[in-house]
């Protein structure tokens, strides 16, 4: 690097040391990306912090891989040979996802592991649950009380009373490996606040539901909202956006709020939330009406005859005749349609809609929550979205979008129990009969209804009194003793479900555990290992460590041991049929290791034993020494081999299941829902739709209030107003604005901003975090308020002090100069569960005013018994028995996340 004029003349004066000669002396001469895999074992650096004095330091680099989002980049820690512990965390450059990179939050766990507050032991709670007692107790403790709990429920003959709720997955099988061994349909996700939406309107294509779009080779990339590529899959997305834009392909981003994609795409269409598939279906008219459809995909993988013969039966079964009756079918989405109900200019939408329409086979698309999980209807965000890429044949394509299954692998376990013998009526009740996901929002509500309870449910890494809607509902529940026996709160870090546990038990951060990952980051396939990078290192020094709790921080603990031992403790004898699952698959007589169990997966990833033994290694040896593996470079056009796996065999236009489970008006992709935040249901000049679901992309939901980095980045979540809203409303920059819900309100301040459309507010998802006074953890990020329960379903939570700094072992915990921590808006939310799709719709019918005198910054008020009515009202839209054929509770085709045995599929099968 060119040093300055001064920087020269000081140099040689010696006033400052010769950064040249001795770097060149140093142990690292020269600048790389990456140190080499042969010095893994042994790299030496200079200490930048004894600088200038020249002190080595020595690393072993151990590969994990980052827990900070879904997607699992691969990480690099730098383990300090002369402490035993983690000094940095880097990016792997084997990862075939990350390739070497990450966002700010994959270094960050740093902070992490080094959290001054962070639970280290077992606690079990003394005093009433949620009052806010805790003793720590040994693991012992804890595994015989809860492996009692358990052998008592499943004793009783009940399938459906012990429940593992999911926040973060992480882990490709295990724990429903675990919950099928207990024989329990006992597996609970958060997806129907995130991304069940999306997924509804792809299975009804395709059966897979999740989109993978080839962003490198794409001409166009389409993002509906940028939600997985600003925030999600952020990292492996966002390098491949820019790698397909540098090679030409055009960038359209739809968003009611300008992010970070949308700031650098060629076109921000921010449309209003709900209108998207009005804007789809004007753009696949432009497609058919200028002949711009590929013909080849269309006639050959489309179910156009199974349409044809169903609706227009007099008509001839030709392609031809398809292609009229569909250019008439949509003829009344024009671009003027789509404009008005869009708020956007006309001109906008025919200018992208040409792009899109000469895309070829190479338009990339997305959607991932928002619109999709935002609105009432919106599965059908999705629906009409991929009609575009069925439309220009770029579904599977080099630089098209393909499902996500075909880039990720499914490994084979060992040992695999049947499915569990029972349905679950409280995740998947009846009259959500195309519920894609657990229908985990209204949960509280169900139970209120005494539709069942649970006598023991873990919540792992999962915080839904915080991040949930109407989280006072959660809060209600888990204090009901006699609704959740046991709750066991299975978390990193403290968070706001934890503080109504029975037991807090800590789980490891990334490099604190076992996991493995694959995920559709790109068009290859890859499986990554996540493992404890102190008994890696600890294995390579000759240590044997026969629990990972051993060489972690304190006694946090990993998962995969935890359900072992649980399980040996729940059936020590083996007369409940659970023991065998957990025993050594190469020697049954010994308990299943994790050795055991991953080089069972390993040996079984197609070319992972070749390449391993190229190197001599196993394919476990392999596997922790380089973190990740590519199966397969790209994985285009694979239903040329594969199919679709639908009930016609084809892309599904028509879709027969929806007519059979009693919607016949949605049989094809068209836009006949309005938003419940459409203009037409928004009254008066203070009536505002609430954007509350979009990422900042330093955050993760709840659990990077201990980060430091990026707590310091951002911690805060103003109300985004538009500044001819802010003159309406008479609000000014910073002022504060009362923001009412169907069931409550609160107080927030305002950022007065062009980046949001007008009509439109937005407000973070991940900030407004908490503590009450007798709460630990999370000072970086936490307000401390007082939570009042008033009676009758009637709650108040104010804020007593925003965020201090503390003493600590950590000099940068009394450094901390921000003192305003936001405010929680998700617990002033109601649920919507969608009637169709069952997943929440998080967009909010608000009304926006000055606060009253009284009122203050911060301020929540919520009635539970207000939420529950809405609850109802939402409840009352969703199907009721008759609407199940063949007596199937929902279609035998679509995908459950645990499937029970087949013969539960049917409404009055042995559980009912
Ligand atoms: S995108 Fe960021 S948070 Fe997500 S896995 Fe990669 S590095 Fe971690």
């Amino acid at each position: 690097m060119a040093r300055t004029f001064i920087e020269n003349i000081a140099q040689k004066l010696r006033i400052i040391p010769n950064i040249d000669k001795k770097m060149h002396q140093g142990a690292s001469s020269s600048l790389r990306k990456y140190p080499s895999m042969e010095e893994w074992d042994h790299h030496t650096e200079l200490d930048a912090q004894a600088w200038p004095k020249q002190v080595e330091r020595n690393f072993s680099l151990v590969p994990t891989t980052c827990f900070n989002c879904e997607s699992a980049c691969g990480l690099l820690a730098y383990v300090d040979k002369d402490t035993g512990t983690v000094s940095r965390f880097e990016g792997n450059p084997n990862h075939p996802g990350s390739r070497g990179r990450n966002c700010a939050k994959g270094p960050a766990t740093i902070n992490q592991i080094n959290d001054t507050e962070r639970i280290l032991h077992p606690l079990k709670r003394v005093g009433k649950r949620g009052e806010g007692g805790w003793k720590q107790v040994s693991w012992d403790e804890v595994l015989d009380d809860i492996a009692g709990k358990i052998r008592d429920s499943l004793n009783t003959g009940a399938r459906d009373r012990v429940v593992y709720h999911v926040g973060r997955p992480g882990h490709e099988g295990y724990t429903n490996r675990v919950l099928k061994a207990w024989g329990v349909d006992g597996h609970n996700s958060h997806t129907n606040i995130c991304s069940a939406g999306a997924r509804t309107g792809y299975a009804l294509w395709h059966h897979h539901d999740r989109p993978s779009p080839d962003h490198t080779n794409a001409k166009v990339i389409l993002l509906c909202s940028s939600h997985l590529e600003t925030g999600h899959y952020f990292n492996p997305h966002a390098q491949r956006i820019l790698e397909g834009m540098m090679a030409g392909a055009k960038l359209i981003v739809i968003d009611p709020r300008l992010s970070n994609t949308a700031s650098m795409a060629d076109h921000w269409v921010p449309t209003w939330p709900g209108s998207e598939p009005a804007l789809f279906l004007a753009w696949a008219n432009m497609i058919l009406q200028q002949d711009l459809y590929h013909r080849e995909f269309m006639e050959s993988q489309v179910n156009w005859e199974q349409y044809l013969k169903a609706v227009h039966p007099d008509a001839p079964c030709t392609f031809e005749t398809f292609i009229d009756k569909l250019k008439e079918e949509y003829a009344h989405y024009t671009p003027e349609y789509a404009a008005e109900e869009c708020r956007i200019p006309v001109e906008q939408v025919i200018e992208t809609g040409n792009i899109v329409a000469n895309s070829g086979t190479a338009l990339s698309s997305h959607v991932w929550r928002a619109a999709s999980i935002g609105n009432l209807g919106g599965w059908q965000v999705s629906r009409t979205l991929h009609f575009l890429n069925v439309l220009t044949g770029s579904v599977g394509t080099k630089g098209g979008t393909a499902p996500n299954t075909w880039s990720k692998f499914k490994p084979e376990l060992p040992n695999e129990p049947p499915a569990p013998d029972g349905w679950n009526e409280l995740h998947f009740p009846p009259e959500y009969t195309l519920s894609h996901f657990e229908m985990s929002h209204i949960l509280p509500h169900l139970v209120k209804e005494g539709r069942g309870t649970m006598d023991v449910y873990f919540t792992r890494v999962f915080n839904p009194v915080w991040t949930y809607p109407d989280g006072f509902s959660w809060i209600e529940m888990l204090q009901n003793e006699e609704a959740v026996g046991c709750h066991i709160a299975m978390t990193p870090t403290w968070n706001e479900t934890a503080f109504f546990a029975d037991y807090v038990l800590p789980m490891g951060h990334a490099s604190e555990r076992h996991d493995i990952n694959s995920y559709a980051t790109s068009s290859g396939k890859w499986v990554a290992f996540r493992q404890p990078v102190l008994r890696e290192y600890e294995r390579r020094q000759g240590n044997d460590v026969e629990f990972t709790y051993e060489v972690n921080p304190g006694e946090v603990w990993e998962e995969d041991e935890f359900w072992n031992e649980l399980s040996h403790r729940i059936d020590p004898d083996g007369s409940m049929g659970i023991k065998k699952y957990f025993m050594s698959p190469n020697k049954p007589e010994e308990k299943m290791s994790i050795a055991d169990y991953y080089q069972y997966i390993f040996e079984r990833v197609p070319g992972l034993s070749q390449t391993a033994e190229e190197e001599g290694l196993s394919e476990l040896e392999y596997m922790r020494r380089h973190g990740a593996y590519q199966i397969e470079d790209a994985t285009y056009n694979k239903h040329e081999k594969e199919g679709w796996p639908t009930p016609s065999g084809k892309q599904e236009f028509y879709s027969e299941t929806m007519i059979e489970f009693g919607y016949p008006e949605h049989a094809i992709p068209h836009y006949k829902i309005k938003s419940h935040v459409h203009p037409e249901n928004l009254q008066g000049d203070d009536e505002f739709c609430l954007l509350p679901n979009f990422r900042l992309p330093m955050h993760i939901h709840s659990r990077s209030a201990n980060a430091k980095w990026l707590v310091e980045i951002a911690h805060r979540n103003p109300i985004w107003l538009h500044p001819s809203d802010a003159r309406k409303l008479g609000v000014e920059e910073g002022g504060l604005l009362k923001i009412e819900t169907e069931i409550g309100w609160f107080i927030d301040k305002v950022w007065v901003t062009e980046a949001i459309k007008p009509g439109i507010v937005g407000c973070s998802h991940h900030i407004g975090r908490w503590r009450r006074q007798q709460d630990a953890g999370n000072r970086m990020m936490t307000n401390t308020v007082s939570i009042e329960d008033r009676g009758d379903g009637k709650w108040r939570m104010r804020t007593v002090e925003g965020i201090v700094p503390f003493e600590s072992s950590d000099p940068d915990t009394n450094r901390l100069f921000w003192r305003d921590g936001g405010v929680h808006q998700n617990i002033t939310h109601a649920v919507q569960p969608d009637p169709i799709s069952g997943a929440h719709c998080w967009l909010q019918k608000v009304k926006l005013s000055l606060p009253k005198a009284g009122e203050e910054y911060g301020d929540v008020e919520v009635d539970t018994n207000k939420s529950f009515a809405y609850y109802k009202k939402w409840n009352s839209w969703a199907k009721d028995r008759e609407h199940h054929p063949r007596g199937e509770r929902r279609p035998l085709w679509m995908k459950r996340p645990l499937s029970p045995k087949k013969e539960h599929w049917f409404i009055d099968q042995a559980n009912e």
